[in-house]
């Protein structure tokens, strides 16, 4: 059994705390909103008043955050509250699972280095249906004694998990598959919306290019049109799934990561594009697949 300190108790931090509580942690939880620590009680997780409490009695902590910026000052924390960092016992390992960007990734993971303590990011996919079943994709930065020790914990919260190198390298993967993602769903939207025109039948359209080279999840698994895979959520009206702004948020991660590098990465920034347009409206919080309804409006009749 291990003591693990779980800050941010929301959407995905809070059944992922529940698993770790179910698989025999003593789980010490925080976060910021009563309604999150009331949940996170009533599934067996010991709530604390700060994370530094929390932290301070902890083998591992494991933070669950917005962004880089909550994830910074967490660890650091303020003059009136001493932050996690401060409060952990001597050489605690620290194991941040937010998406946040590469180069925030690698000053958080130096900052608690520097401060005596081990740190890996471990940034997840699989949204809340994979938090919930404990089945979500774990990609970890860090050294290797640091991943196997995480790694049974990690195994609790997940299917998957890939050790993909040294710190910030775990939001590297997670921003480049999205990436990919992002420009696959878009590519597969459009082809539909083509081949409509061009009088094709979904189901024609679907039947060759799921078995062909156009086969990608963004078919065989997120079908952007209702009929050919009866659990895409075009079959709910685009009820997420994965939510537009959760995509644009990633989108705006590898952006940073793209200009940071110089990658002259043209379809990228175009799938950033588009769905910053597509999060600043309905698409927000549709699945973001739904980018199919704005490719067939913007098409001409
Ligand atoms: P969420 O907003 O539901 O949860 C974040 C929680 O952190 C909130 O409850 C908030 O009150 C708490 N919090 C913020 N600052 C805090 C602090 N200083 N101390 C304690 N608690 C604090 O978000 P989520 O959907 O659970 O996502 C968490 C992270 O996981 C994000 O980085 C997100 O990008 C990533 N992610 C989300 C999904 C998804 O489908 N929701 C999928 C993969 C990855």
């Amino acid at each position: 059994m291990t003591t693990i300190a779980f800050i941010g108790l929301g959407h995905m931090g809070g059944p992922m705390a529940a698993n770790l509580v179910k698989a025999g942690h003593e789980v010490l939880g925080f976060d910021l909103v009563p309604a999150a620590l009331e949940q996170a009680a009533a599934s067996g997780v010991q709530v604390v008043s700060s994370g530094a409490e929390a932290a301070a009695a902890a083998d591992v902590v494991i933070t669950m955050l917005p962004a880089g910026k909550h994830v910074l000052s967490a660890y650091e924390g303020s003059e009136e509250a001493p932050g996690l960092l401060a409060a952990a016992k001597p050489n605690t390992l620290f194991i941040d699972s937010s998406t946040i960007a590469v180069d925030e990734a690698r000053d958080v993971a130096a900052t608690a280095v520097a401060a005596g303590h081990r740190a890996l990011d471990a940034p997840v996919s699989g949204g809340v249906v994979g938090a919930e079943a404990g089945t979500l994709a774990f990609m970890v930065g860090g050294e290797d004694a640091d991943f196997n020790e995480a790694f049974p914990l990690l195994e609790v919260m997940g299917g998957r998990i890939v050790h993909c190198g040294g710190a910030g390298l775990g939001q590297a993967a997670k921003v480049c598959n999205n990436m990919v993602l992002a420009v696959s769903q878009i590519a597969v939207a459009e082809a539909f919306v083509l081949g409509e025109q061009l009088g094709l039948t979904h189901k024609a359209l679907y039947d060759v290019v799921a078995n062909a080279s156009g086969q990608c999840w963004a078919i065989t698994t997120n079908c952007p049109v209702p009929g050919p895979v009866p659990t895409s959520p075009a079959n709910r009206d685009y009820e997420p799934g994965f939510a537009g702004f959760l995509m644009n948020k990633d989108l705006g991660l590898a952006e940073q990561a793209i200009s940071s590098t110089g990658v002259d990465a043209k379809m990228g920034m175009l799938a950033r594009s588009i769905y910053a347009e597509y999060a600043a409206g309905e698409g927000a919080h549709r699945d973001f697949s739904g980018i199919i309804n704005t490719i067939r409006e913007n098409s001409r009749a």
